[in-house]
Parts: structure tokens; sequence; C-alpha cells
């Protein structure tokens, strides 16, 4: 039985113009609570970014489903995440996909989201360990791109990892300074000529950070 948090959820994220009854249902779908830490359990379904462990945050609802209804998935698509974090916009990707591919830098992170994917008989979703800067050279093209973690500028190496007409999405920008607040949300869609570009809003994501994080001799992890 869905849970009344998940409706009141849904009624939102359609007030903010999400019409994509495929998405509203994946999200509705979508234990969120199972995503978050315990101190946040009763934080679950409120239309809000939460942290994570690893200084990293599980992202608003609302982008989510911004970000999912923009890259206009269709059912046989496989689709690369950079940034798997909690899990939870994996978890909502794959019951629209085929597969989902998705890299997180973190390991503590992928371990996590891969424990809850098999909680939740999410069998359609593969996880790596590894720098998204890279994408998944091994599994691409990519039908569909998404970048949970915001990127200075995109780089050829993703956009050649997507089919011809395929769509990625990023937020695209600096991290967040006192220079600028905030990031560009982008659409990206490959032609066979090149590439078209659309900003749908401003966002703030956690930076994508190169390379894996050093385990020092304590076992302690830096970012
Ligand atoms: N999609 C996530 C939100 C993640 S926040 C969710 O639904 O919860 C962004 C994530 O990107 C963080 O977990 C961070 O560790 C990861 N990240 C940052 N740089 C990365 C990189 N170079 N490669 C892979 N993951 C990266």
């Amino acid at each position: 039985m869905t849970d009344t948090r998940a409706i009141s959820l849904i009624m939102s994220l359609r007030g903010q113009g999400i019409t994509d009854q495929r998405v509203l249902s994946a999200i509705e779908r979508t234990p969120r609570e199972t995503f978050v830490d315990d101190p946040f359990e009763a934080n679950a379904y409120e239309n809000s970014a939460l942290p994570i462990a690893c200084g990293q945050t599980i992202s608003q609802p609302y982008i989510v489903a911004l970000s999912t209804q923009e890259l206009e998935i269709q059912a046989n698509h496989r689709v690369l995440e950079i940034g798997t974090g909690s899990g939870y916009q994996a978890a909502v990707l794959a019951q629209l996909c085929r597969m989902v591919y998705t890299v997180e830098r973190h390991k503590p992170l992928m371990q996590l989201a891969h424990s809850r994917f098999q909680q939740l008989k999410l069998h359609n979703i593969v996880t790596r360990h590894g720098d998204g800067f890279q994408g998944w050279p091994e599994q691409a093209p990519f039908d569909r791109i998404l970048l949970t973690a915001a990127i200075p500028d995109l780089s050829p190496t993703l956009i050649d990892q997507l089919k011809p007409g395929g769509i990625l999405v990023a937020p695209v920008g600096k991290p967040v300074s006192a220079e600028s607040n905030s990031q560009d949300l982008v659409k990206i869609i490959r032609t066979e000529e090149g590439t078209s570009r659309q900003s749908l809003i401003p966002v703030v994501f956690v930076p994508m950070v190169p390379g894996l994080p050093q385990v020092n001799s304590d076992g302690e992890t830096r970012k």
C-alpha cells in the first residue's frame, strides 16, 4: 500500500509541473525512506534534499522528478547515472527502463546503495565503484545519461558515450561559492550533426570530484 506521505509528495510534484504520469508512478512506488539515513526517516517524504554519508546528499524529489521527466526514458533504454549516492535516483530510473548503470566514487555509498537495490528486488541496476568523469566505456553507448553531481563543463568523454538521438541531463557549473550560488540543469540531445543544448532551471548539486577518495593508513577516507 502506498504511504499517504508519498501521495502528498506526488501532489506537490504535480503542482510544480511534473506531468509525466510514468515518472510520478515510479516516484510513488519508490520508498524514499529506504534511501535516507535513520535520523531523517521522518523527513523522507519532504520535498527537500537531505544529508547522507560521506558528506553527500540525496537529491530533492522535485529535481529527481524533473531530471527523469526530461530524460524521456523508454522501456527498452539503457541508462547511465553518474553519482549513485543513496541510490534513490537510480531506483526511480530502474522502474522506467531496461537497465541502469550507476557509478559512485565513494565505496561505502556504492555498497549501501547496492544492498538497497537487492532489498527492493531492483535487479536491473548495476553498480560500479569508479570515477564518473570516465563514464562507463565498456557498457557504452547509452540511450540516456544523467549526472547527479555538478560538472564544471561537459566533456566529450561523456557525450561520446551517448547514442545518436540520446539525451543527457546534467547540472553544469562550478561548485557553489561566493561568486556563483547555483548551477544550470542542462539537457543535451546528441544529433547526427553534433549536440543541441537547453538550460532547464538553476540547481544546487554537490560537485563532481575527479578520481577516487584516498584511504589513509587508519582506514579513514579523505574526501
Ligand atoms: N543520485 C544521488 C544523489 C547523489 S549526490 C541520489 O539519488 O541519492 C552526488 C553523488 O555523486 C555523491 O554521492 C558523490 O560521491 C558522487 N560523485 C561525485 N563525484 C563523482 C565522480 N567523479 N564519480 C562518481 N561519483 C561521483
